[in-house]
């Protein structure tokens, strides 16, 4: 795609997305034909992303590790990725609590006593771990297990490298089949600004008259906590780090990061973030092996979230957190947002983890329940941001590392 082609998909869902809180605003009093007519359209377009996800992740891993061709190259980057994932998450959740602490006298005490709300099982830490391990190769791919795809994808590209020779014809076969399924998702892309009108309106027709409601204190400390950690935390990675001018990288990113704000899928978004973080000029072999990972296991908006309604739910229930509380909801937020599936409202099941690993009612999810929509719309688009950011950074590193190395050779 050409430089004019770029812009004018960004501008182009821009319009989708500003239509589309427009066409919502006046659905307000009805939101029905909203809910019945218009969000088909958007379900449609999200079923057409995640048709080609899965090959997706699946071959662009693989090919990923292939095009390395060396396992140690693979652990060097998948190492740095890892390191920062975890560094920028667990900070994620600190920026979370910090600012819900702020925002705490404004937080009200509720009636608690009439609550309902059946949390989905959350799983144990243990479950996470050992439910990323598949015992089939089909299943995980029929139910689009991202982290289980991922493992598949990762045994795959290292068992074409150990075959050497032999593996040569199924090498080819993945970087084929990853430049076919491009192509596909390039097709889907194109349909974004249509699909992010589809999916606004009834998101503002629901939600209109709750978010003047008594949670807008809460929503608004989420999005300032957002902003920040992404005007301030990702500024500093991608100048510091990957020697890049932070306004290039969020002009750079606007198209995806409006996609995963209307679609509130990182998986969703996957497709679009890869094309936006290579434009930005990370190396593409960087980018097809930790944009799919990050989409699965790198959510700092997730753990923003969870931080700050652990926060919120305890003052609505009277109660005060202790500092082993607070650390403990670091850890746990950390590792909750790693098992958070990159799908909607998925984070919030997970908040149900949080909740309990420091003693707070999980009937507490009911009061954001009702307008998590709202807030998984802007954790997913930082978290793909920090996906892209860390693309970025890992490039730089990996390019000063070979600079180096041909230097002393
Ligand atoms: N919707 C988020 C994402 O796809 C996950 C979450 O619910 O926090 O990244």
């Amino acid at each position: 795609m050409s430089k004019n082609n770029k812009f004018s998909l960004a501008t182009w869902i821009f319009i989708g997305l500003a239509a589309g809180v427009a066409v919502g605003l006046l659905f307000i009093q009805n939101p029905d034909f909203a809910t019945q007519y218009i969000r088909p359209f958007g379900t449609l377009f999200l079923n057409l992303i995640k048709f080609v996800v899965v090959p997706i992740v699946l071959f662009s891993i693989a090919a990923g590790v292939v095009a390395l061709s060396d396992i140690r190259k693979v652990g060097s980057i998948g190492g740095k990725a890892i390191i920062y994932y975890l560094c920028t998450t667990a900070f994620a959740v600190l920026v979370g609590l910090v600012v819900s602490n702020l925002f705490k006298g404004g937080y009200v005490l509720l009636d608690t006593s009439s609550l309902e709300y059946e949390a989905a099982p959350a799983p144990s830490i243990v479950n996470v771990l050992v439910d990323i391990f598949p015992s089939n190769i089909i299943a995980p791919l029929a139910n689009a297990t991202m982290l289980q795809v991922i493992v598949v994808a990762l045994f795959f590209g290292f068992g074409i490298i150990a075959a050497g020779e032999k593996g040569l014809p199924a090498a080819r076969a993945v970087e084929s089949l990853n430049e076919v399924f491009t192509i596909i998702m390039a097709f889907i892309i194109k349909l974004s600004p249509i699909g992010v009108f589809c999916l606004i309106v009834p998101v503002v027709a629901v939600n209109g008259p709750m978010i003047l409601g008594s949670l807008a204190i809460v929503l608004l400390a989420a999005y300032i906590a957002y902003i920040l950690h992404a005007g301030v935390v990702y500024s500093f990675i991608v100048k510091t780090f990957g020697s890049l001018n932070p306004l290039k990288f969020f002009k750079g990113m606007l198209p995806a990061m409006m996609l995963a704000f209307s679609s509130a899928s990182s998986v969703g978004t996957l497709p679009l973030n890869i094309d936006c973080t290579k434009k930005l000029g990370a190396r593409e072999d960087i980018v097809n092996f930790t944009l799919p990972l990050g989409a699965t296991i790198n959510m700092d908006g997730t753990a923003i979230y969870q931080g700050l309604c652990t926060v919120f739910i305890a003052s609505c229930f009277g109660m005060t957190l202790t500092l082993t509380q607070i650390l403990t909801i670091v850890l746990t937020a950390t590792l909750a947002s790693i098992g958070t599936a990159g799908v909607p409202g998925a984070g919030m099941i997970m908040l149900a983890m949080v909740l309990q690993s420091v003693g707070l009612p999980v009937e507490g999810i009911a009061i954001v329940a009702g307008v998590d929509r709202i807030f998984d719309m802007g954790r997913t688009t930082l978290n793909i941001t920090g996906d892209a950011a860390c693309a970025l950074v890992v490039t730089k590193l990996e390019s000063k590392k070979d600079a180096k190395k041909s230097a002393s050779n």
